[in-house]
């Protein structure tokens, strides 16, 4: 067992770390870039600066540390994580020493920190990680309570399955792009409340959903499942996860197989890959399950996590309104029991699958997680701080979701995910 000594609340770094920064030296999280004119590596990053981790590596920095040649030198994360929790635990460690205020060892060595760091606004966030299998949940009971209540019947909003099950559904997982990355509106089929045929066009009710994505390790083989209370073992990190959807095409293609072309078209997550180590210290106990869930997925103690999460709307040329203020820690299902259930049935997993927790509403109004539920179904238009008023999200219109833990000493954050709309694509 490798001891987790890289969130000592008191290290400092000698690398400067903003006021508020989401990035102190206890977050060391994980990610991919392109520095100028450079090669894609693997890194991480204190305060506003990347941090080159096959330059690292190469220049020795490391030894000691088991690790294949080339583990960081690659444009995906999925080896390094392949390598398992004892791995990212040395490698969070070793960083966090080598950058804390007290050690010389690359604090002299400017020669070396020229191959090393860079400004984060000279490099090019990329992919962290190569998506094979994507899972989206839908674990919030608020959110799920909201959509039943304006989809079917408010007195039976949560089906029979829903308090028993964490349901969720296989997405698509080449179309997840990371935050910067514009989206077009989707055209699709629609049946417009009242009409006897549905038509064809750009959606009409575009909305985010405001989710969190944890990212896999390296699972067990095809036919072996992987216990709640192991499932630790299994999880790398998160991100923030903005699983877009179009709410008329949803509405009418979801039945009876689920959802489809409204959520297939893109996804946007935040670029840095925070590790669960890094997120331990936010721990909080998840609301009572009632009634009792199955054996299987039986957990105890903390296990959700104190992540303020928060929405920003930008109009085109106009300034940003938060409209949505939410916690991860409202999760019904935990991840545990997410991972449990979706390995249950002998269902593999891999090295950076993604899997998203579902919308997370919180009790209040100001909390909901989409725009379905913040206009509710469009019938209340929200209005923004510069006046315009907002259903569902417009052609210009940009998203930035932000995520962060903090209790008073560190801050823990997660930078954001940011995505603008542009109209459909007119053929
Ligand atoms: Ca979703």
């Amino acid at each position: 067992m490798i001891e987790n000594q890289a969130n000592d609340p008191s290290r400092t770094s000698w690398i400067p770390v903003p006021e508020n920064s989401d990035f102190p030296i206890q977050n060391l999280p994980f990610g991919v870039f392109i520095p100028e004119d450079d090669i894609i590596t693997t890194g991480t990053r204190i305060g506003d600066t990347a941090i080159d981790l096959s330059a690292l590596q190469q220049l020795g920095y490391f030894k000691g540390i088991d690790l294949p040649d080339d583990v960081f030198l690659q444009d995906t994360l999925n080896d390094f994580i392949a390598l398992g929790r004892p791995t990212w635990r040395r490698i969070r460690n070793r960083l966090a020493e080598l950058f804390d205020e007290n050690n010389m060892t690359l604090k002299a060595n400017v020669a070396h920190q020229n191959q090393v760091l860079f400004p984060v606004d000279h490099v090019q966030m990329l992919m962290p990680v190569f998506v094979q299998d994507y899972t989206d949940f839908y674990s919030s009971i608020e959110h799920a309570t909201n959509v039943g209540m304006m989809f079917r019947d408010p007195e039976n909003a949560l089906l029979p399955n829903w308090k028993h099950i964490p349901v969720g559904y296989h997405g698509r997982s080449s179309s997840i792009v990371i935050s910067g990355v514009d989206l077009h509106r989707p055209k699709g089929q629609r049946m417009a409340p009242g009409a006897d045929a549905p038509t064809f066009g750009p959606s009409v009710r575009m909305d985010f959903e405001l989710e969190m994505a944890f990212v896999t390790g390296e699972g067990k083989p095809l036919g072996h499942r992987i216990k709640a209370e192991e499932a630790d073992e299994y999880i790398f990190g998160m991100v923030v996860f903005n699983d877009w959807s179009a709410r008329d095409i949803q509405k009418w293609e979801y039945v009876p197989l689920g959802p489809f072309l409204g959520k297939n078209f893109g996804s946007s997550m935040s670029p840095w890959v925070v590790t669960m180590d890094a997120l331990a210290p936010f721990k909080v106990e998840g609301p009572q399950q009632d009634p009792p869930v199955l054996p299987y997925l039986e957990t105890t103690g903390k296990n959700n996590y104190d992540i303020h999460l928060e929405v920003g709307l930008t109009p085109e040329g106009k300034t940003e309104s938060v409209i949505s203020r939410s916690n991860y820690k409202y999760m019904y299902w935990n991840q545990r029991q997410q991972l449990a259930h979706h390995t249950v049935n002998g269902c593999n997993i891999n090295a950076g699958d993604m899997m998203a927790s579902g919308t997370i509403s919180g009790p209040t109004k100001d909390s909901y997680g989409s725009m379905l539920e913040l206009s509710w179904a469009g019938k209340e238009p929200i209005t923004l701080g510069t006046g315009d008023t907002r259903t569902f999200i417009e052609d210009g219109d940009t998203v930035t979701m932000r995520g962060w833990c903090t209790n008073g000493t560190t801050r823990i954050g997660f930078g954001e995910v940011r995505t603008r709309l542009l109209p459909a694509i007119e053929d």
